[in-house]
């Protein structure tokens, strides 16, 4: 089971791969967006961690609706008001459960990504942090734990490289968006990796 702890962990483990990760993320958005996807996450994420230091939460439902809220409130980009809603979203579906299990927090993931999807009007195909949250969810909620979501997540990921962009900045490219992993799916799979990592 995980408790708030683990939580906390999880969020510390994806900043230290986000800070890690940064300059693969900003090349990445380089090729077919604006350069600034390591730099959006790594503030991002450092404030998550800095207000979970100064205020810890009890829940784990806790843990991920002020993570959220932290990531809207500091990061401008796009992915800022899309990961926020996705852990807001994941946090909201979890309630004030004190422990939950992963199979739980796969379906309260679920119910994130289908918040991000309404929020930036993108579906899977669409060339976005979609194609790997969704995998990533899918393979927890079916309880394949967290290595089988890293992997799936990781997948989904590479699975953009041939992809057409239809939402965001590298939709501007049209078929120059063609042949780049999308730097969002990127880090959506760093997300599941870190998943991985906490627990370990
Ligand atoms: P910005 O594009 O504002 O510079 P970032 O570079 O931080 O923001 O994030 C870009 C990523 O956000 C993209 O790679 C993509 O995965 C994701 N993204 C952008 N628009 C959407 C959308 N409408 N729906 C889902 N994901 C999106
Ligand atoms: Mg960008
Ligand atoms: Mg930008």
């Amino acid at each position: 089971v995980l408790d708030a702890a683990f939580f906390a962990r999880w969020m510390a483990a994806a900043d230290a791969a986000v800070d890690r990760e940064a300059d693969r993320l900003t090349e990445l958005d380089a090729a077919i967006g604006d350069a600034d996807h390591g730099v959006n996450m790594r503030r991002g994420f450092t404030a998550v961690v800095s207000a979970q230091e100064v205020e810890p939460q009890a829940t784990p439902g806790a843990v991920l609706v002020a993570a959220g809220r932290r990531l809207i409130s500091t990061v401008g980009g796009a992915s800022g008001p899309l990961y926020g809603t996705l852990l807001r979203g994941a946090g909201k579906a979890l309630g004030d459960a004190a422990e939950v299990t992963p199979e739980d927090l796969g379906r309260a993931l679920r119910a994130g990504v289908e918040a991000v999807a309404r929020l930036g009007g993108a579906a899977a195909g669409d060339k976005t942090m979609l194609d790997a949250l969704e995998p990533g969810a899918r393979a927890l909620e079916r309880g394949g734990g967290f290595g089988e979501a890293a992997r799936a997540a990781r997948e989904g990921a590479v699975a953009t490289v041939p992809m057409l962009a239809r939402k965001g900045r590298a939709s501007y490219l049209g078929e120059r968006s063609v042949g780049h992993e999308d730097p969002g799916a990127a880090s959506s799979a760093l997300l599941f990796a870190a998943l991985a990592e906490a627990a370990a």
